[in-house]
Protein backbone atom coordinates (compact mmCIF):
# COMPACT_ATOMS: atom_id res chain seq x y z
CA UNK A 1 0.00 0.00 0.00
CA UNK A 2 2.82 2.62 1.23
CA UNK A 3 4.58 1.64 -1.91
CA UNK A 4 2.00 2.18 -4.31
CA UNK A 5 1.27 5.50 -2.61
CA UNK A 6 4.54 6.79 -2.70
CA UNK A 7 4.22 5.74 -6.57
CA UNK A 8 1.15 7.58 -7.01
CA UNK A 9 3.03 11.08 -5.43
CA UNK A 10 5.64 10.35 -7.76
CA UNK A 11 3.73 10.45 -10.86
CA UNK A 12 0.83 11.10 -10.47
CA UNK A 13 -2.54 10.93 -13.04
CA UNK A 14 0.24 9.59 -15.79
CA UNK A 15 1.56 6.19 -17.00
CA UNK A 16 3.43 5.46 -14.65
CA UNK A 17 1.06 6.06 -11.91
CA UNK A 18 -0.18 2.78 -10.31
CA UNK A 19 -3.18 4.03 -9.77
CA UNK A 20 -3.71 5.44 -13.03
CA UNK A 21 -6.11 2.67 -14.00
CA UNK A 22 -8.55 4.02 -11.66
CA UNK A 23 -7.50 7.38 -12.72
CA UNK A 24 -7.55 7.55 -16.62
CA UNK A 25 -10.13 6.67 -18.76
CA UNK A 26 -14.07 6.86 -19.36
CA UNK A 27 -16.24 6.67 -16.40
CA UNK A 28 -17.80 3.41 -17.27
CA UNK A 29 -14.04 1.58 -16.80
CA UNK A 30 -13.39 3.81 -13.84
CA UNK A 31 -16.62 2.32 -12.62
CA UNK A 32 -15.37 -1.28 -12.97
CA UNK A 33 -11.69 -0.53 -11.67
CA UNK A 34 -12.63 1.61 -8.48
CA UNK A 35 -14.58 -1.35 -7.15
CA UNK A 36 -11.86 -3.90 -8.02
CA UNK A 37 -8.98 -1.85 -6.63
CA UNK A 38 -8.40 -3.96 -3.60
CA UNK A 39 -7.65 -7.18 -5.82
CA UNK A 40 -6.19 -4.94 -8.51
CA UNK A 41 -3.97 -3.33 -6.78
CA UNK A 42 -2.42 -6.61 -5.47
CA UNK A 43 -2.31 -8.76 -8.70
CA UNK A 44 -0.79 -5.42 -10.05
CA UNK A 45 1.75 -5.07 -7.33
CA UNK A 46 2.77 -8.72 -7.78
CA UNK A 47 3.21 -7.96 -11.80
CA UNK A 48 5.46 -5.51 -11.06
CA UNK A 49 7.00 -6.15 -7.90
CA UNK A 50 7.31 -10.29 -7.50
CA UNK A 51 5.54 -12.63 -4.86
CA UNK A 52 7.53 -13.04 -1.56
CA UNK A 53 6.94 -14.93 1.61
CA UNK A 54 6.29 -11.85 3.65
CA UNK A 55 3.41 -11.02 1.20
CA UNK A 56 2.38 -14.25 1.43
CA UNK A 57 2.12 -14.68 5.21
CA UNK A 58 0.07 -11.21 4.74
CA UNK A 59 -2.58 -12.46 2.14
CA UNK A 60 -2.65 -15.63 4.28
CA UNK A 61 -3.84 -13.87 7.74
CA UNK A 62 -6.00 -11.54 5.67
CA UNK A 63 -7.77 -14.56 3.88
CA UNK A 64 -8.25 -16.86 7.03
CA UNK A 65 -9.63 -13.89 8.88
CA UNK A 66 -11.72 -13.38 5.89
CA UNK A 67 -12.55 -16.69 6.12
CA UNK A 68 -13.51 -16.83 9.89
CA UNK A 69 -15.87 -14.02 9.88
CA UNK A 70 -17.97 -14.75 6.51
CA UNK A 71 -18.28 -18.15 8.60
CA UNK A 72 -19.41 -16.36 11.88
CA UNK A 73 -21.34 -13.71 9.93
CA UNK A 74 -22.94 -15.82 7.14
CA UNK A 75 -25.39 -14.04 4.94
CA UNK A 76 -25.38 -11.14 7.47
CA UNK A 77 -21.61 -11.19 6.98
CA UNK A 78 -22.18 -11.21 3.17
CA UNK A 79 -24.62 -7.88 3.63
CA UNK A 80 -21.92 -6.14 5.49
CA UNK A 81 -19.12 -7.07 3.11
CA UNK A 82 -21.10 -5.90 -0.16
CA UNK A 83 -21.83 -2.08 1.78
CA UNK A 84 -18.54 -1.71 2.93
CA UNK A 85 -17.46 -2.43 -0.88
CA UNK A 86 -19.93 -0.31 -1.95
CA UNK A 87 -18.95 2.68 0.28
CA UNK A 88 -15.11 1.50 -0.45
CA UNK A 89 -15.61 1.75 -4.11
CA UNK A 90 -17.40 4.98 -4.52
CA UNK A 91 -14.91 6.72 -1.63
CA UNK A 92 -11.87 5.85 -4.01
CA UNK A 93 -13.97 6.98 -7.43
CA UNK A 94 -14.01 10.71 -4.84
CA UNK A 95 -10.25 9.88 -3.46
CA UNK A 96 -8.40 9.07 -7.42
CA UNK A 97 -10.78 10.11 -9.46
CA UNK A 98 -12.75 13.25 -8.96
CA UNK A 99 -9.06 14.38 -7.15
CA UNK A 100 -7.45 13.94 -10.29
CA UNK A 101 -9.51 14.68 -13.23
CA UNK A 102 -11.66 17.61 -13.53
CA UNK A 103 -13.09 19.72 -16.45
CA UNK A 104 -11.68 16.70 -18.82
CA UNK A 105 -7.99 17.44 -17.72
CA UNK A 106 -5.71 14.64 -15.18
CA UNK A 107 -3.91 16.48 -13.48
CA UNK A 108 -4.26 17.18 -9.49
CA UNK A 109 -6.95 19.33 -7.52
CA UNK A 110 -8.87 20.77 -4.99
CA UNK A 111 -12.32 19.50 -4.69
CA UNK A 112 -14.61 22.78 -3.20
CA UNK A 113 -17.94 21.58 -1.14
CA UNK A 114 -20.40 22.90 1.08
CA UNK A 115 -19.16 23.64 4.59
CA UNK A 116 -22.23 21.64 5.90
CA UNK A 117 -20.83 18.86 3.54
CA UNK A 118 -17.27 18.92 4.41
CA UNK A 119 -18.39 18.72 8.52
CA UNK A 120 -21.03 15.96 7.88
CA UNK A 121 -18.01 13.96 6.22
CA UNK A 122 -15.78 14.52 8.90
CA UNK A 123 -18.01 13.62 11.26
CA UNK A 124 -18.56 10.08 9.31
CA UNK A 125 -15.65 9.21 7.82
CA UNK A 126 -12.51 11.37 9.66
CA UNK A 127 -10.82 14.70 9.38
CA UNK A 128 -8.14 13.23 7.54
CA UNK A 129 -9.81 11.35 4.97
CA UNK A 130 -11.92 14.72 4.06
CA UNK A 131 -9.12 16.89 4.18
CA UNK A 132 -6.67 15.15 2.53
CA UNK A 133 -9.22 14.80 -0.38
CA UNK A 134 -10.78 18.27 -0.93
CA UNK A 135 -6.93 19.66 -0.26
CA UNK A 136 -5.33 17.14 -2.76
CA UNK A 137 -3.87 19.30 -4.35
CA UNK A 138 -1.75 20.69 -1.18
CA UNK A 139 -1.55 17.44 -0.16
CA UNK A 140 0.84 16.34 -3.34
CA UNK A 141 2.29 19.66 -3.60
CA UNK A 142 3.82 19.13 0.35
CA UNK A 143 2.68 15.21 1.52
CA UNK A 144 4.56 16.05 5.01
CA UNK A 145 1.68 18.41 5.69
CA UNK A 146 -1.14 16.72 8.60
CA UNK A 147 -4.27 16.38 6.83
CA UNK A 148 -5.78 18.76 9.51
CA UNK A 149 -3.35 21.94 8.40
CA UNK A 150 -3.77 21.43 4.64
CA UNK A 151 -6.38 23.87 4.58
CA UNK A 152 -4.02 26.25 6.18
CA UNK A 153 -1.63 25.48 4.39
CA UNK A 154 -3.14 26.73 1.25
CA UNK A 155 -2.26 30.13 1.46
CA UNK A 156 1.07 29.52 2.12
CA UNK A 157 1.82 27.46 -0.67
CA UNK A 158 0.33 28.73 -3.85
ZN1 LIG B 1 -3.48 11.74 -5.40
ZN1 LIG C 1 -0.69 10.94 -0.48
Amino acid sequence: MREIHFGHHAAPATASDPDNYHIQGNFFLILLNAFTTPEQSFIRYVAANGFNLQLGIDLFIKLVALGILAWLGGEKFLWFWLCLRIVYGLGDIVFFRATHHQQGKYGTFEIKIPHILCTLGELIVGKTVIQTTINHDVHHQNPAIAARHLAMARSYIQ
